[in-house]
């Protein structure tokens, strides 16, 4: 065979991976692996070029219909680089129909390379942390605010550490609840960047990037998953170490500022071109009127970004009970502290294909609409 199926890097993800020929062709076939949870979605893989000159295989993801929110695949735009070159988007994909009815959809890939890393999306980890602080040029600073479950250091980045009784203006950020929700890293990158651009003018700000740092390291989804999402693990008494860790945290930063908002960075179902938009409840319950004022305040500074229907009440379906929903802006409401969660599109806004460009504006704009006064 002249390609190689690489899942063996942090933040990899694809199963049951095969490789066939057709009429000289290489097919590179995988399922997005649901590591023990119901829901699957994020994948990354590389594919390595064994034999010189070979031409590049067919990408191949099977059952779509079972991805959150990817249908029959043909919407979703993976990326794709090749020998760590810069990003970029495939087409639409063309689903394929097995002879048991079952679905696949497929991309052709870009020649002339020794390695092709293709994901659902462009990814955002450690690197690209390590990138945002030394860009801000000590402007921002990482800590180590306590240890996952897995035991890796769980990090806060922040643009200063507060001064205690301060009446400071100040944000608390949670990106990667679920693991795989990448472009709520970068729409944090592109926030964060502003702010430090903003100085002291900037409200105080703590922001944790990767909230379920292992899930990231390992390239889980992380929705749904097992044994608890960690977005269902905010009960009274945490049901995650990282809900302890980030409890602890936001304690201290609030003695150190005067709240003003937490906000938690999602991202929805695959296929979704609504931009950015803002979940201001889930279930019947009421929207906490901070929720729907900070919605109201920062779907208009997004602009364009922001889905026409901003502020929305979540009616997916829920493996939780309706009124047993313990996520992070429930407890954080439950604290007195202004909570909202917002979802960013991994493809973009109706036409418009999202990269890293663009999730970081949308990041910056939040920025802007945060610091107003
Ligand atoms: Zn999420």
């Amino acid at each position: 065979m002249s390609w190689h199926i690489d899942t063996d890097f942090a933040g990899a993800n694809a199963c049951a991976p095969s490789l066939a020929c057709a009429g000289g062709i290489a097919l590179a076939s995988i399922a997005a692996d649901p590591r023990g949870s119901p829901e699957a979605l994020w994948f990354r893989l590389r594919l390595r070029r064994l034999a010189h000159q070979a031409p590049a295989p067919l990408l191949e993801l099977r059952d779509p219909g079972l991805l959150l929110g990817a249908g029959d695949g043909g919407a979703l735009r993976p990326a794709v680089r090749c020998d760590r070159g810069a990003w970029t988007r495939l087409g639409p994909g063309t689903p394929a129909t097995r002879a048991d009815g079952g679905q696949a959809v497929r991309w052709a890939l870009p020649d002339a390379a020794a390695m092709i890393e293709v994901a659902l999306c462009q990814p955002y980890g450690a690197g690209d942390l390590e990138r945002l602080l030394g860009e801000a040029a000590g402007a921002l600073h990482l800590d180590a605010i306590g240890v996952s479950g897995g035991g890796r250091p769980l990090l806060r980045v922040s643009n200063h550490s507060g001064d205690a009784d301060s009446q400071r203006p100040g944000i608390y950020v949670l990106a990667r609840q679920h693991a795989g929700e990448v472009p709520g890293s970068w729409v944090l990158d592109g926030l964060l960047r502003r702010l430090a651009a903003l100085g002291a003018r900037a409200p105080l700000v703590w922001a944790v990037p990767f909230a379920d740092t292992d899930g990231v390291a390992r390239g889980d989804y992380g929705k749904d998953g097992f044994p608890l999402d960690l977005n269902r693990a905010w009960w009274q008494q945490p049901r995650r170490r990282e809900a302890a860790v980030i409890m602890a945290d936001i304690a201290r930063w609030r003695t150190r500022c005067a709240p003003r908002l937490c906000l938690d960075l999602h991202a929805p179902g695959a296929a979704e071109r609504a931009g950015v938009y803002a979940f201001t409840a889930i279930g019947g319950a009421p929207a906490p009127a901070a929720a729907s004022a900070w919605a109201a305040r920062l779907g208009p500074a997004l602009g364009a970004a922001a889905a026409a229907d901003f502020a929305r009440q979540g009616d997916y379906p829920s493996r939780f009970p309706l009124d047993l929903n313990p996520c992070f802006t429930a407890w954080a409401d439950a604290q007195g502290l202004p909570a909202l969660a917002l979802e960013i599109s991994y493809l973009g806004k109706d036409e418009a294909v999202w990269g890293a460009q663009e999730w970081r504006a949308a990041g910056a704009a939040l920025a802007d609409g945060l610091a107003a006064p």
